[in-house]
């Protein structure tokens, strides 16, 4: 009889005041929510810190990282398309466009595509779960 003991409402036989259930007939002993807030408590900080941590690392962060690669490509797509200059001035002919400078623009529109995807790709995959 160490621990402090009450009382089991259903079958009067005592129970420490850290059990949740009687030993006898398995009833919820009437300290049984001071029990579990109690544990609860004391396991809170260990679990959070970690938790917390992967949360961050597995929604916040990416889908953060995904936007700004997305707002980056667009960025670089909108860039190309609209103030790269393929023509360049050739002597007395004024300007003609460059078929080297044409093909250089829509490889780096490709890149730009290629990061808004991939941007886009890395915010379905990181989208924090609903469930
Ligand atoms: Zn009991």
């Amino acid at each position: 009889m160490s621990a402090p003991q009450g009382e089991c409402p259903s079958c009067k036989t005592a129970n420490a005041y850290t059990s949740v259930i009687c030993n006898l007939c398995g009833a919820r002993l009437p300290w049984a929510d001071a029990v579990t807030a109690k544990a609860a408590a004391s396991s809170t900080p260990k679990v959070s810190a970690p938790s917390m941590k992967k949360a961050f690392l597995s929604t916040g962060s990416p889908s953060i990282w995904a936007r700004c690669l997305i707002y980056v490509g667009l960025a670089w797509v909108a860039y190309f398309l609209l103030f790269f200059d393929t023509s360049v001035q050739v002597g007395g002919f004024g300007r003609i466009n460059n078929i080297g400078l044409i093909s250089q623009r829509q490889s780096f529109i490709m890149v730009g595509i290629g990061i808004v995807i991939v941007g886009v790709m890395i915010y379905f995959f990181t989208k924090p779960k609903t469930d």
